[in-house]
């Protein structure tokens, strides 16, 4: 078989690379491995209940998401802006700290939101790091002078977005992951995360259950080797896999990731009608963050059920379940003996490496091969789909010359 172009992976960079060039008229065969596209994005159905495997957010405002599909009919159901702090003191929801700090405080705590520190975390957001002066991310808050009870909420947040608990994640990713979720009210589809790459896949030819296991340079073209069947010619490759097998496919290394685990239980009464992400800045458990996702998306759960998601930083042996509802009961303030676990999904390889001053690989490896992925562009959905586009471009580029 012979296609301009062979995609190798179907995840979100593979996929929207491949629909950017099938649109610009290449014939284009997408190989994914696994029985299924989508990657690390994906919803499993149990007993009626929506779990996306690792709980993840869809943020409408990611430029790249509104390019590549119709949000409308992804339905997104929204989080209410903010984020709720549990603490010793009970519960305060900072609606938007860093847009609008005066009407930030709902409840009892204006501990969160002294001058101060508010003035710090502004000047934190709005300072610019070159790829030479780009620091760890805790650093760059201490050197900002941010510090106190906002920092607590400001690093258990982030925890649970970069699984990272040690502030190692470059502090210039950072700042533009949070301009994205300033400018956004994140939320997930109906039908589950499952629903983005099934938009991005409509119309595309891709082999579920073929593994690529090596890309060979040939005069004029490139050979893909697929486990189990015959070699795959194309006049180009884009290799869009994981990036722990990049290294399996290209000259380029393998990029270490950063993990995530989270439990999904199912609960009779949910124990907050919000429609927020909860964490604890006391941090007297395991957990970076929690939300009774069947407020934000009822379709999330059987009519009259709840289903409640707890999420923690994987890097060990996960926490037991009884740990997690033991943390999850402070967080709400609610009992949680009735939760009934409906699953665990551990996800070592949720997120890549991101250290400060990070060199990003080449789009173009040479000789008709490309490289795509959230590793290239940025530990994202947006990352994701950005680097799919510019492969495509950069692929089509090269075709025309
Ligand atoms: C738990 C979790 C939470 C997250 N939370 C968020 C969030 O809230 N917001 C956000 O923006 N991002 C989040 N992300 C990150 C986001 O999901 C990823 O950045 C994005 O999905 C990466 O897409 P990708 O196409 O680069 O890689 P992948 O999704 O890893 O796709 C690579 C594909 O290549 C396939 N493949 C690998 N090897 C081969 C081979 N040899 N042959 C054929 N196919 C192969 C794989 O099976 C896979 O389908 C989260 C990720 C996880 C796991």
């Amino acid at each position: 078989m012979s296609a301009d172009v062979i995609v190798i992976g179907a995840g979100l960079a593979g996929l929207r690379a491949a629909r950017v060039l099938a649109d610009a008229g290449r014939t284009v065969v997408v190989l994914e491995a696994s029985d299924r596209v989508g990657g690390r994005v994906t919803t499993d159905e149990v007993d009626g209940f929506r779990l996306d495997r690792g709980f993840q957010l869809l943020n409408p405002a990611y430029a790249e998401l509104r390019a590549a599909v119709d949000l409308v009919s992804l339905d997104v159901r929204g989080f209410e802006r903010g984020v709720a702090v549990r603490d010793a003191d009970g519960l305060t929801v900072l609606a938007d700290p860093l847009r609008h700090p005066v009407t930030a405080v709902r409840g009892a705590g204006s501990r969160y939101l002294r001058p101060h520190q508010l003035r710090t975390a502004i000047g934190w957001l709005n300072g610019h790091d070159t790829r030479a002066d780009d620091r760890r991310l805790a650093e760059s808050f201490d050197a900002a002078g941010f510090t106190g009870p906002l920092r607590d909420v400001a690093d258990t947040f982030l925890a649970g977005v970069l699984a990272d608990e040690k502030g190692e994640t470059s502090a210039a990713f950072v700042r533009s992951l949070v301009g994205w979720f300033l400018r956004g009210t994140p939320g997930v589809p109906a039908a589950g995360m499952a629903a983005l790459p099934a938009a991005l896949t409509d119309g595309l030819d891709v082999r579920l259950q073929t593994r690529a296991v090596a890309v060979n340079r040939r005069p004029g073209g490139v050979e893909v080797i697929v486990d189990g069947a015959e070699p795959l010619q194309a006049r180009a490759v884009v290799v869009a896999v994981d990036p722990a097998s990049v290294g399996e496919l290209t000259s380029q290394p393998s990029v270490p990731m950063r993990g995530l685990v989270t439990w999904w239980f199912a609960a009779p009464t949910a124990p907050t009608q919000r429609r927020l992400l909860f964490v604890d800045a006391a941090r007297r458990g395991p957990l970076v963050n929690s939300a009774v996702l069947s407020n934000v998306a009822p379709t999330y759960a059987p009519s009259g059920q709840h289903v409640v998601q707890c999420s923690a930083v994987l890097t060990g042996p996960a926490p037991t379940e009884a740990e997690v509802l033991a943390h999850a009961a402070a967080i709400y303030a609610a009992p949680t003996d009735d939760w009934q676990l409906l699953a665990v999904h551990e996800v070592p390889h949720s997120l890549p490496v991101t250290p400060p001053g990070l060199q990003r690989p080449p789009i173009d490896l040479g000789g008709g091969v490309f490289l795509a992925g959230d590793h290239v562009e940025g530990a994202s959905i947006q990352g994701a789909l950005l680097s799919g586009r510019r492969t495509a471009e950069a692929v089509l580029q090269t075709s025309a010359r």
